[in-house]
């Protein structure tokens, strides 16, 4: 049981490609920014 909590422990987060911090994936899957650079891009659009 503790191999698989570190199973979902483990899983890596996403890092921006913006600015570079991690972040956990909670928008689209193929989202490669953070949220506050997603807003930033959306916003520049
Ligand atoms: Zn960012």
């Amino acid at each position: 049981m503790i191999a698989v909590m570190e199973f979902y422990t483990n899983i890596p987060k996403k890092q921006c490609v913006v600015c570079g911090n991690e972040f956990e994936e909670q928008h689209e899957s193929y989202a490669t920014e953070c949220e506050h650079c997603i807003n930033i891009i959306q916003a520049d659009e």
